[in-house]
């Protein structure tokens, strides 16, 4: 007889894992608020948030409860000429809270199709500006270096090239790349946008913190400034704050710390409290202005199976309002205190580069090597950690905690401890 863990080994592909350099995966049976359980009972506070995900812990019971009433009213219905009431309260709960005049929600399953979603929207939007015909000469797509968007074939198009798209180069579209802003590279970025400005449809941008591509963070004030040099322009932003969402960044939304608000956002992870896969792309009335026409070829032609799954839009409406209740405005804001404290702390440590926080994110470099995606550390510094009962994932020697929003003080201060354990050696 197979184990559990020989038959995972024989049937399956793990994502971002090497078939043959890798460890074993952890055999999880059980969720429980910040702790996931193993096969022997052993508990492991996941301090990532099982990939940016989860918000209220694991296993919500209020969260599972509301899903459970769902499952058994209406688990599914196609979207297309049909609708459902999670669909369109949680459209409405969402017009509602987010920063900016957005008018509709058009639903996906994930990060990725949330981004594709509004890079197909912003290139059709001058597409059927221009007549439906290819006269339009805004095509191109501005990026951020160091930017990850997902991994469909648009969506790693606008991202960084890097090892995750080595393979498929020749098969990205052409993006214009520009560096994250800084205090002294801005007024060449904003000359490199005027620059090109006529030829550019979209800007994609994660704002404030840039997840998979190191947990790199800039100032509002500096994007905000590159902002206004797309609407100056008329390019549309898209603000992909699908890791950025929910909370991470102290506020609701970080597009919420820019004046100039995005003409398309979009959204996922956090969404459903990290329960159910659900994806958003919500637009202005400029964009959907665009699409209103009686000839057919100016349709939005996208969708999906499980477009707006009731399921999971009622899971997104239950995390939505613990998000909005006090409790969960308090614990974002204490995560955030102490994390700045930390960050202070380990700004003075030897092995430590660029200590940093933004929100309920902290990140650095240990400074141990190459500030490379594929070297060794991450793997010493996770099974460290997982032996002391804390889950973490650096990306390359970027460490960085993102918990979910019921740690307490003192499981905060744990995972804290053993990390200075670790750097300490
Ligand atoms: N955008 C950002 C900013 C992300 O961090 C991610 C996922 N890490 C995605 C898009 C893609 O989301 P998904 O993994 O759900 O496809």
């Amino acid at each position: 007889m197979q184990t559990l863990k020989e038959k995972d080994k024989h049937f399956i592909w793990h994502p971002y894992t090497s078939l043959l350099a890798a460890p074993d995966p952890i055999l999880i049976v059980k969720g429980e608020g910040l702790y996931l359980i193993d096969e022997k009972e052993k508990r492991y506070i996941d301090a990532i948030s099982s990939w940016w995900v989860t918000l209220h812990g694991h296993a919500h019971p209020y969260i599972a409860e509301r899903i459970y009433r769902q499952a058994l009213q209406l688990e599914q219905v196609i979207f297309a000429g049909f609708t459902h009431p999670p669909a369109i309260e949680l459209a409405e709960r969402l017009i509602n809270v987010l920063p900016g005049s957005f008018s509709k929600i058009f639903y996906s399953d994930n990060g990725s199709t949330a981004t594709e979603v509004a890079v197909k929207m912003a290139l059709q939007f001058w597409w059927n500006n221009a007549g439906g015909e290819n006269s339009t000469k805004r095509n191109k797509i501005l990026a951020f270096r160091n930017s990850y968007h997902g991994d469909t074939f648009g969506a790693m198009s606008v991202s960084e090239r890097s090892v995750f798209t080595l393979a498929f180069r020749e098969k990205l579209f052409d993006v214009v790349f520009i560096d994250t802003p800084e205090t002294e590279n801005l007024e060449v970025l904003k000359s490199r946008i005027s620059g090109c400005g006529d030829e550019i449809a979209a800007f994609i941008y994660e704002p404030l913190v840039q997840g998979a591509g190191g947990m790199k963070m800039h100032e509002p004030t500096l994007l905000n400034e590159l902002l206004h040099t797309c609407q100056q322009h008329e390019i549309i932003c898209i603000a992909d704050e699908v890791m950025t969402g929910f909370g991470r960044t102290g506020v609701l939304f970080a597009s919420e710390q820019m004046e100039i608000k995005p003409d398309i956002i979009c959204l996922s992870k956090g969404l459903t409290g990290g329960t159910m896969a659900l994806g958003v792309t919500a637009c202005t009335n400029k964009i959907v202005a665009a699409f209103r026409s009686e000839d057919k070829l100016k349709t939005f032609f996208h969708g999906h199976s499980f477009t707006a799954n009731p399921i999971a839009c009622t899971a997104a409406l239950a995390s939505l309002e613990l998000l909005q209740s006090k409790a969960c405005t308090e614990s974002i804001e204490k995560i955030s205190a102490s994390h700045f404290k930390f960050a202070k702390q380990l700004q003075h440590h030897p092995a430590v580069k660029n200590a940093r926080c933004c929100g309920t994110i902290l990140a650095f470099e240990y400074n141990a090597g190459d500030d490379h995606y594929l070297n060794d550390i991450s793997r010493s510094v996770t099974a460290h950690m997982l032996q002391k009962g804390i889950f973490i994932r650096p990306l390359g020697n970027t460490v960085y905690i993102m918990p979910p929003y019921c740690i307490s003080a003192a499981e905060i201060q744990k995972v804290y401890s053993e990390i200075i354990h670790f750097i300490d050696g």
